[in-house]
């Protein structure tokens, strides 16, 4: 790439998703990688990022960023924000973090008047591609359909079900004009009764290495449809966040996500 480079502050940078970005960005022509923040007492010194700042420290560091990639954790990015709103004025800002509250999705909306925000819960295209795939099945079906939603994670993963999981039962009641809140059901267990027309449920397993796989089945009376994603390696969301800092520098001010960066 000609021009300047883009300088990358990665956040949460000592995570097994902020060492991928860190490892990638060292190798693309595109960036800069100037340093990452993490939290007091993380591993420091040999991440890709460098040394690591702790967040306190870390104004000087954001003011210098073009871009900042955060794959952290929801109170961290919400500390991130509330400390650094300042430091982040001119910095675009591009979060994979997953299981925000509303405290950090209002953070990110003020931060949206003054940088580009991207946020998305799964940076990888063929994921966007299933969240098409599956609004249009559940238009297509509709309700007499029953939705079950499987994700499968690593034991370490924090939150669940998974912001890809969610995304997809976004996918799910967009198809069909409903509201997800309203239909969502998180696993079953005792005796919840005859499954109600329209709910959409969703199920959680966890355990070792698994990077994410995610499982939208469409129940009928006599037929089944299974729409699968499997990712195989993480490198694939820190593409898609570096594809995403990319697009995201010299952007407006806004709030966008992953189809803005595709195009789609
Ligand atoms: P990780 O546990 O390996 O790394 C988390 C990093 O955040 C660590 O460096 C940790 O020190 C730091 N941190 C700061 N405060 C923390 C706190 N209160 N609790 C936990 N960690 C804290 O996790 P990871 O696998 O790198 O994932 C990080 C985030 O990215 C998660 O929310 C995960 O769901 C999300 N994720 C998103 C995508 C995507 O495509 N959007 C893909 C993979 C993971």
């Amino acid at each position: 790439m000609s021009g300047p480079l883009i300088r990358l502050v990665v956040s949460g940078a000592t995570g097994r998703m902020g060492r991928t970005v860190g490892l990638l960005a060292a190798e693309d022509r595109a960036f800069e990688l100037i340093g990452g923040i993490d939290r007091e007492g993380a591993p420091p010194g040999d991440g890709p990022a460098g040394r690591i700042t702790e967040l306190a420290d870390a104004a000087e560091l954001i003011r210098a960023a073009d871009v900042l990639i955060d794959f952290s954790a929801p109170a961290f990015l919400g500390e991130l924000l509330t400390r650094h709103g300042g430091a982040l004025a001119k910095t675009a800002i591009v979060v994979g973090t997953t299981g925000l509250r509303t405290e950090e999705e209002s953070l990110l909306m003020e931060a949206s008047r003054r940088s580009a925000v991207v946020t998305a819960a799964n940076f990888s295209l063929g994921v966007a591609l299933v969240a098409d795939l599956v609004e249009r099945a559940a238009a297509v079906l509709g309700d007499g359909f029953d939705v079950e939603i499987v994700e499968a994670h690593h034991r370490r993963k924090e939150d669940a079900p998974s912001g890809t999981a969610l995304l997809l039962g976004q996918s799910v009641a967009k198809g069909r004009g409903a509201d997800l809140s309203s239909v969502r059901r998180d696993g079953r267990s005792g005796r919840p009764g005859a499954r109600p027309e329209g709910e959409i449920g969703f199920h959680a397993l966890r355990g070792g290495d698994i990077v994410g796989d995610h499982h939208v089945h469409f129940i009928g009376d006599h037929e089944r449809i299974e729409i699968t994603h499997r990712a195989s390696d993480r490198s694939l969301f820190a593409a898609g966040a570096l594809r995403a800092a990319r697009w995201a520098a010299g952007q407006d001010p806004g709030r966008y996500t992953v189809k803005d960066v595709l195009g789609l």
